[in-house]
């Protein structure tokens, strides 16, 4: 399936500059829909997972669809101030400022098999962040795994010690 053709740029979003990769086309066709979920599963190759971790917010699209297919459970990975239990945080640079993100200390059990999912693999600070909170709860990160990869942020570089598949490359 040509998935590139059900993905939108649009340019100057979310700030001047910036070309949004738009994957609402593809979400809102039952066909692709479903070809995205089976390509996405396929990635992960038949391993062993005990939790799918997404990231907020488009992390919880496609994520929550890939745990229920691996007999996995999920767990988000949510921006400052959202969770209402327990977290730890991560705190990383972005072009301007800093982003926090968390997750519930009781979401991951030491040892358990983690595949992180999002959609988008850009300049890679959030997949390092969430790296970094699933693997202080002492969780085993199977692979990362992402709907797109805009290879030219090199995002990549910065999660190079985990397997990475991502299903459209730019
Ligand atoms: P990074 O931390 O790798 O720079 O950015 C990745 C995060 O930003 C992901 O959670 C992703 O949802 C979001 N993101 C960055 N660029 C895009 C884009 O072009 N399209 C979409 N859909 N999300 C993006």
């Amino acid at each position: 399936m040509d998935f590139k053709s059900l993905i939108r740029d649009v340019p100057d979003f979310p700030k001047e500059g910036v070309v949004f990769k738009d994957i609402t086309l593809l979400l809102k066709n039952p066909t692709a829909l479903n070809k995205t979920l089976k390509a996405l599963y396929d990635l992960t190759g038949g391993q062993k997972i005990d939790k799918v971790v997404g990231m907020e917010s488009r992390g919880f699209i496609f994520g929550p669809m890939l745990a229920k297919k691996l007999n996995a459970g999920f767990v988000p990975v949510r921006k400052s101030g959202k969770l209402p239990s327990t977290t730890l945080k991560e705190t990383f640079d972005l072009e301007y400022g800093t982003d926090t993100l968390e997750i519930h200390i009781d979401g991951i059990e030491k040892g358990d098999k983690v595949l992180i999912h999002d959609d988008v693999l850009a300049t890679g600070g959030t997949a390092k962040a969430t790296c970094k909170l699933v693997e202080r709860l002492g969780g085993e990160i199977v692979q990362c795994n992402f709907l797109i990869e805009l290879t030219f942020l090199k995002g990549s570089s910065k999660i190079s010690d985990h397997a990475i598949k991502s299903l459209i490359k730019y």
